[in-house]
Protein backbone atom coordinates (compact mmCIF):
# COMPACT_ATOMS: atom_id res chain seq x y z
CA UNK A 1 0.00 0.00 0.00
CA UNK A 2 3.00 2.51 0.45
CA UNK A 3 3.57 2.22 -3.37
CA UNK A 4 0.33 3.06 -3.88
CA UNK A 5 0.20 6.09 -1.68
CA UNK A 6 3.57 7.17 -2.96
CA UNK A 7 1.96 7.02 -6.71
CA UNK A 8 -0.54 8.86 -5.64
CA UNK A 9 1.33 11.90 -4.34
CA UNK A 10 3.15 11.30 -8.06
CA UNK A 11 0.02 12.15 -9.51
CA UNK A 12 -0.83 14.47 -7.51
CA UNK A 13 2.20 16.62 -8.35
CA UNK A 14 3.22 15.78 -11.51
CA UNK A 15 0.71 14.51 -14.27
CA UNK A 16 -1.11 16.96 -16.26
CA UNK A 17 -4.39 17.45 -15.29
CA UNK A 18 -7.08 16.91 -17.72
CA UNK A 19 -10.48 17.60 -18.32
CA UNK A 20 -13.22 15.78 -20.07
CA UNK A 21 -13.18 17.79 -23.07
CA UNK A 22 -9.11 17.20 -23.10
CA UNK A 23 -7.63 15.85 -26.25
CA UNK A 24 -5.11 13.06 -25.98
CA UNK A 25 -3.59 10.32 -28.93
CA UNK A 26 -3.95 6.80 -28.32
CA UNK A 27 -5.13 3.53 -29.70
CA UNK A 28 -5.40 0.00 -28.59
CA UNK A 29 -6.04 -2.61 -31.24
CA UNK A 30 -4.83 -6.45 -32.17
CA UNK A 31 -2.33 -4.87 -34.45
CA UNK A 32 -0.14 -3.47 -32.04
CA UNK A 33 3.35 -4.60 -31.55
CA UNK A 34 2.71 -4.50 -27.61
CA UNK A 35 -1.08 -6.58 -27.83
CA UNK A 36 -1.33 -8.10 -24.59
CA UNK A 37 1.56 -6.56 -22.68
CA UNK A 38 -0.06 -4.84 -20.47
CA UNK A 39 -1.85 -7.51 -18.84
CA UNK A 40 0.17 -8.82 -16.33
CA UNK A 41 2.29 -8.00 -13.29
CA UNK A 42 -0.70 -5.15 -12.55
CA UNK A 43 -2.59 -4.23 -9.23
CA UNK A 44 -6.06 -4.07 -10.34
CA UNK A 45 -8.10 -3.14 -7.29
CA UNK A 46 -11.56 -4.78 -7.57
CA UNK A 47 -14.98 -2.74 -6.89
CA UNK A 48 -17.58 -4.10 -5.95
CA UNK A 49 -19.46 -3.93 -9.54
CA UNK A 50 -16.40 -5.52 -11.19
CA UNK A 51 -16.75 -8.62 -9.57
CA UNK A 52 -20.58 -8.74 -10.20
CA UNK A 53 -19.90 -8.38 -13.82
CA UNK A 54 -17.16 -10.77 -13.65
CA UNK A 55 -18.35 -13.79 -11.39
CA UNK A 56 -21.29 -13.63 -13.45
CA UNK A 57 -19.69 -13.80 -16.41
CA UNK A 58 -17.57 -16.80 -15.74
CA UNK A 59 -20.90 -18.46 -14.17
CA UNK A 60 -19.31 -18.22 -10.46
CA UNK A 61 -20.68 -17.42 -7.35
CA UNK A 62 -18.99 -14.43 -5.23
CA UNK A 63 -17.18 -16.40 -3.37
CA UNK A 64 -16.06 -18.89 -5.57
CA UNK A 65 -15.17 -16.05 -7.60
CA UNK A 66 -13.04 -14.62 -4.55
CA UNK A 67 -11.37 -17.87 -3.92
CA UNK A 68 -10.19 -18.21 -7.08
CA UNK A 69 -9.45 -14.90 -8.62
CA UNK A 70 -8.85 -12.61 -6.15
CA UNK A 71 -6.84 -11.68 -2.78
CA UNK A 72 -7.27 -9.46 -0.12
CA UNK A 73 -3.88 -7.52 1.30
CA UNK A 74 -4.36 -5.96 5.17
CA UNK A 75 -2.28 -4.14 7.35
CA UNK A 76 -2.92 -2.50 10.65
CA UNK A 77 -4.11 0.97 8.66
CA UNK A 78 -6.42 -0.75 6.04
CA UNK A 79 -9.86 1.67 6.52
CA UNK A 80 -11.85 -1.30 4.71
CA UNK A 81 -10.98 -4.25 2.72
CA UNK A 82 -9.93 -4.07 -0.60
CA UNK A 83 -9.90 -6.99 -3.33
CA UNK A 84 -7.57 -7.34 -6.02
CA UNK A 85 -7.25 -9.54 -9.08
CA UNK A 86 -4.57 -11.99 -8.18
CA UNK A 87 -1.90 -12.13 -11.07
CA UNK A 88 -0.64 -15.77 -12.30
CA UNK A 89 2.46 -17.14 -10.51
CA UNK A 90 4.17 -17.29 -13.86
CA UNK A 91 7.58 -15.18 -15.31
CA UNK A 92 5.07 -12.48 -16.90
CA UNK A 93 2.20 -12.78 -13.20
CA UNK A 94 -0.15 -12.83 -16.60
CA UNK A 95 -3.65 -11.64 -15.42
CA UNK A 96 -5.89 -14.95 -15.05
CA UNK A 97 -7.90 -13.54 -18.18
CA UNK A 98 -5.21 -13.32 -20.28
CA UNK A 99 -5.13 -15.12 -23.70
CA UNK A 100 -3.09 -15.21 -26.68
CA UNK A 101 -6.20 -13.50 -28.87
CA UNK A 102 -6.97 -11.08 -25.82
CA UNK A 103 -9.16 -10.55 -22.68
CA UNK A 104 -11.59 -13.47 -22.20
CA UNK A 105 -14.18 -11.29 -20.32
CA UNK A 106 -13.43 -8.60 -22.29
CA UNK A 107 -17.21 -7.71 -22.22
CA UNK A 108 -17.10 -7.97 -18.30
CA UNK A 109 -13.50 -6.58 -17.91
CA UNK A 110 -13.05 -4.28 -14.65
CA UNK A 111 -13.42 -0.46 -14.60
CA UNK A 112 -9.35 -0.55 -14.32
CA UNK A 113 -9.19 -2.28 -17.43
CA UNK A 114 -11.70 0.12 -19.48
CA UNK A 115 -10.13 3.41 -18.08
CA UNK A 116 -6.64 2.43 -19.26
CA UNK A 117 -4.67 4.21 -20.08
CA UNK A 118 -6.46 7.04 -18.44
CA UNK A 119 -6.33 7.87 -14.34
CA UNK A 120 -8.98 9.49 -12.25
CA UNK A 121 -8.28 11.30 -9.17
CA UNK A 122 -10.73 12.58 -7.19
CA UNK A 123 -11.84 14.78 -3.90
CA UNK A 124 -11.62 12.54 -0.46
CA UNK A 125 -9.36 9.92 -1.92
CA UNK A 126 -5.66 10.94 -0.59
CA UNK A 127 -5.43 13.20 2.54
CA UNK A 128 -4.46 16.30 0.18
CA UNK A 129 -7.18 18.70 -0.77
CA UNK A 130 -8.47 18.08 -3.80
CA UNK A 131 -11.13 20.51 -5.15
CA UNK A 132 -11.92 18.93 -8.46
CA UNK A 133 -11.15 15.37 -9.88
CA UNK A 134 -9.10 15.34 -13.00
CA UNK A 135 -7.86 12.96 -15.87
CA UNK A 136 -4.52 12.38 -16.02
CA UNK A 137 -2.42 9.83 -18.53
CA UNK A 138 -0.98 6.84 -17.31
CA UNK A 139 2.15 6.64 -19.85
CA UNK A 140 4.39 3.22 -19.71
CA UNK A 141 7.10 2.39 -21.50
CA UNK A 142 5.59 -0.68 -22.74
CA UNK A 143 2.69 0.76 -24.60
CA UNK A 144 3.00 1.39 -28.04
CA UNK A 145 -0.56 2.80 -28.13
CA UNK A 146 0.39 6.68 -27.75
CA UNK A 147 2.55 5.85 -31.30
CA UNK A 148 -1.12 5.34 -32.83
CA UNK A 149 -3.15 8.25 -34.40
CA UNK A 150 -6.37 8.12 -33.17
CA UNK A 151 -7.47 10.94 -31.26
CA UNK A 152 -10.32 11.34 -28.30
CA UNK A 153 -11.54 13.45 -25.69
CA UNK A 154 -11.79 11.86 -22.48
CA UNK A 155 -15.09 11.97 -22.48
CA UNK A 156 -15.46 9.98 -26.29
CA UNK A 157 -12.70 7.06 -25.20
CA UNK A 158 -14.86 6.70 -21.80
CA UNK A 159 -18.19 6.13 -23.59
CA UNK A 160 -16.11 3.85 -26.23
CA UNK A 161 -15.03 1.96 -23.39
CA UNK A 162 -18.36 1.56 -21.41
CA UNK A 163 -17.27 3.57 -18.13
CA UNK A 164 -20.06 4.96 -18.15
CA UNK A 165 -21.78 1.94 -16.54
CA UNK A 166 -18.83 1.14 -14.21
CA UNK A 167 -19.14 4.82 -12.82
CA UNK A 168 -22.60 4.79 -12.29
CA UNK A 169 -22.99 1.57 -10.05
CA UNK A 170 -19.35 2.49 -8.33
CA UNK A 171 -20.98 6.16 -7.01
CA UNK A 172 -22.47 4.50 -3.82
CA UNK A 173 -18.87 2.46 -3.06
CA UNK A 174 -17.03 5.53 -3.52
CA UNK A 175 -19.32 7.52 -1.30
CA UNK A 176 -19.05 4.94 1.16
CA UNK A 177 -15.32 4.18 1.47
CA UNK A 178 -14.59 8.15 1.61
CA UNK A 179 -16.92 8.83 4.12
CA UNK A 180 -16.17 11.54 6.48
CA UNK A 181 -16.10 8.47 9.51
CA UNK A 182 -13.05 7.43 7.90
CA UNK A 183 -11.50 11.04 6.72
CA UNK A 184 -11.59 11.65 10.81
CA UNK A 185 -9.15 8.05 11.31
CA UNK A 186 -11.72 6.17 12.52
CA UNK A 187 -10.85 2.12 12.29
CA UNK A 188 -13.39 -0.80 11.40
CA UNK A 189 -13.73 -3.38 14.30
CA UNK A 190 -13.03 -7.09 12.86
CA UNK A 191 -16.34 -8.03 12.55
CA UNK A 192 -17.47 -4.81 10.61
CA UNK A 193 -14.44 -5.27 8.52
CA UNK A 194 -16.07 -8.57 7.43
CA UNK A 195 -19.41 -7.39 7.29
CA UNK A 196 -18.06 -5.01 4.62
CA UNK A 197 -16.25 -7.38 2.88
CA UNK A 198 -19.11 -9.47 2.78
CA UNK A 199 -21.89 -6.98 1.85
CA UNK A 200 -19.37 -5.58 -1.14
CA UNK A 201 -18.11 -8.31 -2.61
CA UNK A 202 -19.42 -11.59 -1.23
CA UNK A 203 -22.83 -10.85 -2.33
CA UNK A 204 -24.21 -14.19 -2.44
CA UNK A 205 -23.24 -14.96 0.99
CA UNK A 206 -24.68 -11.53 1.70
CA UNK A 207 -28.43 -12.61 0.26
CA UNK A 208 -27.87 -15.96 2.02
CA UNK A 209 -27.43 -13.86 5.28
CA UNK A 210 -30.36 -11.88 4.62
CA UNK A 211 -32.98 -14.95 3.49
CA UNK A 212 -31.51 -17.23 6.23
CA UNK A 213 -31.38 -14.67 9.48
CA UNK A 214 -33.72 -12.91 11.50
CA UNK A 215 -32.50 -9.97 9.75
CA UNK A 216 -36.35 -8.59 8.47
CA UNK A 217 -37.30 -9.47 11.53
CA UNK A 218 -35.91 -6.47 13.06
CA UNK A 219 -35.71 -4.34 9.71
CA UNK A 220 -39.09 -3.03 7.79
CA UNK A 221 -37.98 -3.62 4.56
CA UNK A 222 -41.16 -4.21 1.85
CA UNK A 223 -41.99 -6.88 -0.06
CA UNK A 224 -41.27 -5.12 -3.81
CA UNK A 225 -37.48 -4.82 -2.58
CA UNK A 226 -37.06 -8.03 -0.65
CA UNK A 227 -38.31 -9.65 -4.10
CA UNK A 228 -35.94 -7.61 -5.87
CA UNK A 229 -32.56 -8.20 -3.95
CA UNK A 230 -33.91 -12.07 -3.75
CA UNK A 231 -33.38 -12.27 -7.47
CA UNK A 232 -31.27 -9.17 -8.44
CA UNK A 233 -27.05 -9.11 -8.27
CA UNK A 234 -26.99 -5.15 -8.71
CA UNK A 235 -30.42 -4.13 -6.39
CA UNK A 236 -28.97 -6.82 -3.34
CA UNK A 237 -25.94 -4.35 -3.92
CA UNK A 238 -27.74 -0.98 -3.55
CA UNK A 239 -29.52 -2.61 -0.42
CA UNK A 240 -26.27 -3.24 0.90
CA UNK A 241 -24.58 0.19 1.14
CA UNK A 242 -27.62 1.29 2.81
CA UNK A 243 -27.64 -1.27 5.35
CA UNK A 244 -23.67 -0.19 5.37
CA UNK A 245 -24.59 3.20 6.32
CA UNK A 246 -26.47 2.42 9.01
CA UNK A 247 -24.97 -0.15 10.51
CA UNK A 248 -21.24 1.78 10.13
CA UNK A 249 -21.76 4.88 10.36
CA UNK A 250 -25.34 4.89 12.45
CA UNK A 251 -26.85 7.13 9.44
CA UNK A 252 -30.90 6.73 9.50
CA UNK A 253 -31.15 4.59 6.22
CA UNK A 254 -32.70 1.53 7.42
CA UNK A 255 -36.07 1.38 9.91
CA UNK A 256 -35.81 -0.45 12.96
CA UNK A 257 -39.11 -2.13 14.33
CA UNK A 258 -40.53 0.01 16.40
CA UNK A 259 -42.47 -2.83 18.43
CA UNK A 260 -39.34 -5.06 18.54
CA UNK A 261 -37.20 -2.38 20.00
CA UNK A 262 -39.79 -1.06 22.14
CA UNK A 263 -39.91 -4.95 23.64
CA UNK A 264 -35.94 -4.92 23.78
CA UNK A 265 -35.73 -1.70 25.55
CA UNK A 266 -38.72 -3.18 28.41
CA UNK A 267 -36.84 -6.17 28.57
CA UNK A 268 -32.97 -4.40 28.97
CA UNK A 269 -33.69 -1.07 29.71
CA UNK A 270 -33.13 2.27 27.82
CA UNK A 271 -30.30 1.91 26.19
CA UNK A 272 -31.16 -1.72 24.66
CA UNK A 273 -29.81 -1.82 21.22
CA UNK A 274 -30.93 -5.04 18.55
S1 LIG B 1 -9.17 -8.50 -17.10
FE1 LIG B 1 -8.78 -8.59 -19.29
S2 LIG B 1 -8.18 -6.51 -19.85
FE2 LIG B 1 -7.99 -6.67 -17.64
S3 LIG B 1 -5.85 -7.24 -17.25
FE3 LIG B 1 -7.04 -9.12 -17.36
S4 LIG B 1 -6.90 -9.80 -19.49
FE4 LIG B 1 -6.29 -7.64 -19.42
S1 LIG C 1 0.36 -1.89 -23.82
FE1 LIG C 1 -1.06 -0.25 -24.51
S2 LIG C 1 -1.36 -0.49 -26.71
FE2 LIG C 1 -0.34 -2.34 -25.92
S3 LIG C 1 -2.04 -3.74 -25.56
FE3 LIG C 1 -1.70 -2.67 -23.65
S4 LIG C 1 -3.04 -0.86 -23.69
FE4 LIG C 1 -2.94 -1.70 -25.77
Amino acid sequence: MKEINEFKQKVLKECPRLKPDSVFRFDCHHGVACFNHCCGDVNIFLTPYDIIRLKNNLGLTSEQFLDRYTFTPFSKDSKFPVVLLQMEDNDRKSCPFNRTEGCSVYLDRPWACRMYPLGVAQPGESADELEEEFYFLLQESVCKGFDEKKEWTIEEYKKAQGVEEYDKHGEPFRNLTTHRYFGEGKMLSPEKMDMFYTVCYDVDNFRRFLFGSTFFDKFIVDDETKAKIKEDDIELLKFGYQWLRFSLFGEKTMTVREDLLAARKTQLGENASL
